[in-house]
């Protein structure tokens, strides 16, 4: 019997400091606590495949996430792999993905990492503008991206991301403009655009609570979107997904997994998982993830065996999120399931879903709005 592919995440919980919107799950940089940390990275790696992955079933991609995964030390990141590959049988095509801050990445790292394995690079830019940089407490400056991405490309990578967000606190349709343009000249294979969220218990929540920060305008996020898709459309990339636009044949498979209603394991403390219909989730607590495998227990605090329903609503909320929609018997068959008959027609009457051919996807109009439409079919 073949096994559907399988992904694997790894969530390194520290970045040197907290940027004002950020609500991630993370501690501030400390060289004794990432020691600890990759030793228990590396103990539930071994006790996870012995425990979860079924012998042969192909790891698809691996995605080093965080925090930022770049503040440990190069020789960290790369002995995670090398004990990931000891322990589960990579596909040999297998996507691996390290997120990295511009300013926390050498060349000579960046070298190490392709030598490594890792086949993909994505850059946490945010802005290509630093007086955007500044107004959300983000570190570092436009130039050590562009640094950065150069540098990735002489040591030799060629699938690059560059993960932006719109919507800033003063930045302007023209400002978003610019940057989208400069992201081009730096040629990524893949781009991520992310309207700007205001999260609850962050600084930029704060600032925006006391006035010191204005609060995002949705008109204003709107047209920015439009103009995304028409810059990075017209640049020849492919909007495959709500916040992504990828070069043909350079969709991120690992994130194509989360929108499929594919299987991933998650590693480090805070990771999620979704594995044999079972969502289990690590602890988000530094302390008791590094307590539980010194004991030698996997740190998973929960776990949601779902139903066939379940799975249903799942398929269908994430994969409207991707724009070649979902089978439109899956979205009818959700909204008997759930009660959500009226909803779906109103959708559909509203066009902000689109019937064609037998598939179920958001409209153009749709897409602005797809966080609530998600809320409405839950
Ligand atoms: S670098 Fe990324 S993960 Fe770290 S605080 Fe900033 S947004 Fe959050």
């Amino acid at each position: 019997m073949t096994h559907p592919p399988l992904g694997l995440y790894i969530h390194i919980p520290f970045c040197r400091q907290r940027c004002d919107f950020c609500a991630f799950y993370l501690e501030i940089y400390r060289e004794g606590r990432v020691d600890t940390f990759v030793r228990s990275l590396l103990h539930e790696v071994g006790l996870s495949a012995q425990q979860h992955v079924a012998a042969g079933r192909p790891i698809q991609s691996v995605y080093f996430g965080g925090g930022t995964p770049t503040v440990l030390a190069t020789t960290q990141l790369t002995t995670a792999l090398s004990e990931i590959r000891r322990q589960i049988t990579l596909a040999s095509d297998c996507e691996i993905t390290v997120e990295a801050h511009p300013s926390t990445i050498s060349e000579q790292d960046l070298a190490q990492l392709l030598q490594a394995g890792v086949t993909r690079m994505s850059f946490g830019a945010e802005s290509m503008e630093d007086g955007d940089l500044s107004r959300i407490g983000r570190p570092g400056a436009v130039h050590e991206t562009v640094t950065a991405v150069t540098q990735a490309r002489v040591a030799g990578f060629t699938n690059i991301n560059l993960d932006v967000m719109y919507g800033l606190p003063g930045q302007s349709l023209e400002s978003w403009q610019r940057t989208l343009a400069h992201c081009l000249m730096l040629v990524p294979t893949h781009l991520s655009c992310y309207a700007l969220t205001v999260e609850e218990d962050t600084r930029l929540a704060s600032n925006i609570q006391r006035r010191r920060s204005p609060a995002p305008d949705e008109g204003l996020q709107i047209e920015m979107d439009e103009a995304a898709q028409q810059i990075l459309g017209g640049a020849g990339y492919e909007r495959y997904e709500v916040s992504n636009y990828a070069k043909p044949e350079y969709a991120c498979r690992h994130n194509l997994l989360y929108w499929t209603n594919g299987e991933y394991l998650g590693l480090g403390p805070s990771a999620q998982s979704y594995l044999n219909g079972i969502r289990f989730g690590n602890v988000a607590d530094l302390d008791a993830y590094n307590t539980s495998l010194a004991a030698d227990r996997l740190p998973i605090e929960d776990r949601t065996r779902l139903s066939e329903q379940e799975r249903l609503r799942d398929a269908v909320i994430f994969g409207l999120r991707l724009i070649r929609g979902i089978p439109s018997s899956h979205l009818h068959q959700h909204a008997v399931n759930y009660g959500h008959v009226a909803v779906t027609a109103q959708l559909l009457s509203q066009q902000l879903i689109e019937e064609d051919s037998g598939r179920s996807r958001l409209s153009q109009r749709g897409l602005l709005q797809a966080d609530t439409i998600a809320e409405q079919l839950y």
